[in-house]
């Protein structure tokens, strides 16, 4: 069989190893039914169950409570973009956004079909290298909820504390590069959700933690597939939901709960970004983009001295078996993306590969 590589794409991403296995396994036949988990109904009990002890562990990693929903929903972590403002927002109401790149551009660009929308604080003044401080964050009073991005993907940013917008006004997050890469207090949140093909599973569903309270005021009036309260009251099971997305999601919370839950994964993901981080800084030829304070422990981005190094670091990284590291057009350079699932000896072998690379080209 063709061997696996070190996959540093920016999602879909590298899923856990245990949970493939499981899954290609499952795929003949799941557990002892002699169906496969593609082929079960999504009411039968053998669903009912996954879906249950999805839940279940989804609350058990970061602590969720019972005054949160947890849903798993249809269409990316983009669909969540118009589903929060359509649910709250109206005329003449605002959400107040902290713009940290492209990821928040495009859910304030939805948010305005629906309400009005304010720039609380933004980074786009050095291209959204940095996160802007509490300090410099400035929450529009009367804004209906306040949202932000954790972690930047294109960027290479993070979040290291969660902004605290007033005590009354919820707090939603795009969570999606960096969900369960840490320890996260959903009791400071509104609403946390996260395209599922970075940290948890594959493309085109999300997780989504939603405040019940929330999911009452939201508007009514919507069509069904657009309305949490539809989705909340059918245990993810309006329609016929994702099963494998959710089966997978499931298989990764099981898998983290197995490396320890969120204070491991954080301790692993910082040991594993500062190798990489360590070399920048000292580099002669490659350096860090974001600024030190605020660089991503799950989106490592990077230049060379040249466009020229980088095209040809690009091309010899993938023909050595190391793929993914082009970065998004509007950073430029590269990107290393190292997610929960990606192992420590990937982002060794990514260091050695640029020693040598820098030695070569000197
Ligand atoms: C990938 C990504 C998205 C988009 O997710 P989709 O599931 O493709 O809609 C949104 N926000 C962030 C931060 C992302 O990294």
């Amino acid at each position: 069989m063709t061997e696996r590589l070190f996959n540093f794409s920016a999602g879909p991403a590298i899923l856990p190893e245990p949970v493939l296995e499981a899954a290609r396994s499952a795929l003949w036949t799941f557990e002892d039914s002699g169906i496969g988990i593609l082929e079960h109904s999504h009411r039968g009990a053998y669903f009912t169950r996954v879906i249950e002890e999805a839940v279940a562990n989804c609350r058990k990693l970061a602590g969720i409570g019972e005054d949160y929903e947890i849903l798993f929903l249809q269409g990316g972590a983009s669909t969540q973009f118009f589903m929060a403002p359509m649910s709250w927002l109206g005329n003449g109401k605002t959400a107040s956004f902290v713009n940290t790149g492209t990821w928040s551009k495009k859910a304030m660009k939805e948010a305005n079909v629906f309400g009005d929308v304010h720039v609380a604080a933004s980074s786009e003044d050095e291209n959204f290298s940095y996160i802007p401080t509490n300090d410099e964050i400035s929450w529009q009073d009367n804004a209906v909820y306040a949202h932000y991005t954790s972690n930047n993907t294109i960027a290479g940013t993070q979040f290291t504390s969660i902004p605290t917008p007033p005590s009354s006004m919820p707090l939603l997050c795009d969570a999606s590069s960096d969900i369960f890469s840490r320890p996260i207090d959903i009791g400071a949140h509104g609403m946390v959700y996260a395209g599922a093909q970075k940290n948890l599973g594959p493309s085109g569903i999300a997780l989504v933690i939603l405040r019940k309270d929330l999911i009452e005021s939201a508007n009514e009036g919507l069509p069904s597939m657009l309305q949490y309260r539809v989705h909340a009251k059918a245990g993810s099971c309006f329609n016929t939901p994702p099963t494998f997305g959710i089966y997978i999601m499931g298989e990764v919370f099981k898998w983290i709960l197995e490396q320890g839950g969120l204070d491991a994964m954080a301790k692993i993901n910082s040991e594993k970004a500062a190798i990489l981080y360590d070399f920048l800084d000292e580099s002669e030829m490659f350096r860090g983009t974001a600024r030190k304070d605020s660089r991503s422990n799950m989106n490592v981005t990077f230049r060379a001295n040249s466009e020229e190094l980088e095209a040809s670091f690009i091309k010899e990284a993938t023909a050595a078996g190391l793929p993914g590291l082009k970065g998004h057009r509007s950073v430029g350079g590269m990107r290393a993306s190292i997610y929960n699932a990606f192992p420590t000896k990937g982002v060794t072998a990514l260091v050695d590969f640029m020693k040598s690379f820098e030695q070569k080209n000197k």
